[in-house]
């Protein structure tokens, strides 16, 4: 939230934001009831064409604010598309690169200007340090944001960038397992009769598996889904998981398993969350890196009716 409050202050009073409707929910509160008091504006929207962006700009429009795959509905937003709108319209591009990661998305090489990652995440992957970063394109942005991180102190203490930076070394081997766990958990989710739906760009099912195939190297270790019989189901379903633990946070060693409508994104008005379909039935999992088989007996077992 650091890098992000970091970013938005880049803009000034005035200034007009579109942001993706599904983002994380930190980010949703930061924008409406942090920023927008400083005089910001805002527009969420989903960012599925280009028409839909365009129709939202305004004379004061500034950033696009981008988060591919979404939290927790797990959305695609087709980058190149994105950055074209923004460079016909002279605005900056941010996208939260948290989901994939750099091992398995390189915005910049879209043309966007500014990535910010949560490092609590997979980047560090041990659940052990909050922390965020800021990637720039350019020596301007680099300065800019610099002064900004010496002027507001929002930088974050070395140890726990030395713990990133260990994180880091077995990125690449934890992602390849995050992503071959969660991929037999959302096969497995598919048509599992207590499942509605199943959120995973990975799926031939999922609307935007084309361009995820395209612009990402593998599609990540989270996994959404529906549930039936709503919040009773997910009562019984958090209540019931034991290797999965109930928990906000993602990307670690360890399984999480989060309900969105009251954790993750309870900040986030009901009637938004309804609206951009974060469903009280959804749950999103964060796929670690157990055996696949624990994983899957443990889903089977917390997903029985009654
Ligand atoms: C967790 C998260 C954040 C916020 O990160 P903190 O480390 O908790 O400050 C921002 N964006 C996404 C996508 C996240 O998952």
């Amino acid at each position: 939230m650091a890098a992000e409050a970091t970013v938005m202050h880049l803009l000034k009073s005035g200034d007009h934001v579109i942001s993706g409707d599904d983002i994380y929910g930190g980010t949703h509160r930061l924008f409406q009831n942090v920023m927008q008091d400083f005089g910001l504006e805002f527009t969420f929207l989903r960012m599925d064409g280009r028409e839909a962006i365009e129709r939202a700009i305004k004379p004061n429009t500034k950033m696009l604010w981008l988060e591919t795959p979404s939290n927790p509905l797990l959305n695609i937003v087709d980058l190149e598309m994105a950055a074209d709108v923004a460079k016909k319209h002279n605005l900056m591009t941010v996208i939260d690169n948290t989901f994939a990661t750099p091992y398995f998305l390189r915005p910049i090489e879209y043309g966007i200007d500014l990535v910010v990652h949560s490092t609590t995440k997979y980047l560090n992957g041990h659940c052990d340090v909050v922390g965020g970063a800021v990637v720039t394109t350019t020596d301007e942005l680099t300065e800019k944001v610099q002064f900004l991180l010496n002027s507001m102190g929002t930088c974050a203490s070395p140890f726990d960038c030395w713990l990133v930076i260990r994180g880091i070394e077995t990125l690449p081997v934890r992602m390849n397992r995050h992503e071959e766990n969660a991929s037999a958990v959302a096969n497995f989710l598919v048509g599992h009769p207590s499942v509605n739906r199943v959120f995973y760009p990975g799926l031939k099912s999922h609307p935007g598996h084309e361009i995820a195939k395209r612009q990402m190297r593998g599609f990540g270790g989270m996994v959404s889904f529906e549930s039936k019989g709503g919040m009773e189901a997910v009562g019984r379903f958090i209540r019931r998981i034991k290797l999965f633990a109930p928990a906000e946070s993602l990307g670690g060693t360890a399984s999480l398993a989060e309900h969105p409508a009251t954790m993750s994104h309870a900040a986030m008005p009901k009637e938004h969350r309804e609206q951009v379909g974060i469903t009280d039935g959804i749950i999103r999992l964060s796929v670690g890196l157990e055996n696949i088989d624990d994983l899957i007996d443990d889903l089977r077992h917390a997903l029985e009716p009654g």
